[in-house]
């Protein structure tokens, strides 16, 4: 049986979206929540969505004002707190929007923007620092899988992305393999699964068990209302980073209550 980890569903809106369309699709987001809440009794899963940053404000007013239960995050920060980093945006002013999460080390930032794995680790590190939990992203290419086998770089992504880490954090891994991600081809739950398991050992050995224990794996790539299940049957595997299907209310909703 699962340890108690609260499940999590999470939409990395990436590049789309602004902050009009934010406010419309969170407000229809959580009407269609409260029905599946009331009409089949679920759920305790947790639901956060990643808009981009310039939609933060107005979904953090309307989450307050309507006393919603969707938490969000940025999908990116600055390793830097403050200074001449021009279009950077710091921890703290995520903090100060309430956000809840960050995503670091998405696939397209370590690929598009180069982002290294000592660079990662300097944003877990600052992410920690606020008080935002940090939803790491590890992820082989399809190149990596046929040299490597599955886990080899997710798992070299997370030691190097925890190196500065230490003590009890509060931390999501996200399990994304590079060929899964918009593919259409997602991973199957048992390969989803096995990586997971492998992850979660490794957070033992660093972190000792209890954050291993506590600590939420998710899979990302190619995520859609038809395969959430099998993923979330597995028990290593505590929810999904969901993107192009996060963009569609009732595909996302339809995920978020997975059962
Ligand atoms: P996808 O993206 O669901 O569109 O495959 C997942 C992600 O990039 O987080």
């Amino acid at each position: 049986a699962k340890v108690a980890r609260v499940p999590l569903i999470a939409g990395n809106w990436k590049l789309n979206l602004d902050h009009l369309q934010a406010i419309a699709f969170v407000q229809k987001l959580d009407w269609t929540l409260k029905d599946a809440r009331h009409e089949y009794g679920i759920s305790g899963s947790e639901v956060a969505v990643f808009p981009p940053f310039t939609d933060l404000r107005s979904v953090q007013n309307l989450v307050a004002a309507d006393k919603l239960s969707i938490v969000f995050g940025g999908q990116d920060l600055s390793e830097h707190d403050s200074g001449a980093f021009t279009g950077e945006i710091s921890g703290a002013f995520l903090k100060a929007l309430d956000c809840t999460y960050v995503i670091i080390g998405h696939s397209e930032r370590r690929t598009l923007h180069s982002e290294t794995d000592e660079q990662l680790g300097r944003k877990v590190v600052a992410a920690l620092k606020h008080g935002l939990v940090p939803v790491l992203c590890v992820g082989e290419t399809a190149e990596d899988l046929e040299i490597h086998g599955p886990s080899a770089v997710p798992v070299a992504q997370l030691r190097a992305a925890l190196a500065g880490v230490s003590g009890t954090p509060n931390l999501v891994v996200a399990y994304e393999p590079v060929w899964a991600i918009g593919s259409g081809q997602a991973a199957t739950a048992e390969q989803a699964e096995q990586v997971a398991a492998t992850l979660r050992a490794t957070l033992a050995e660093l972190l000792g068990e209890e954050v291993a224990d506590a600590t939420r794996i998710l899979y990302g790539g190619s995520v859609k209302s038809t395969n959430i299940a099998g993923f979330m049957r597995q028990p290593n595997v505590d929810g999904a980073l969901v993107g192009g299907a996060s963009l569609d209310v009732t595909e996302f909703a339809s995920i978020a209550r997975f059962q």
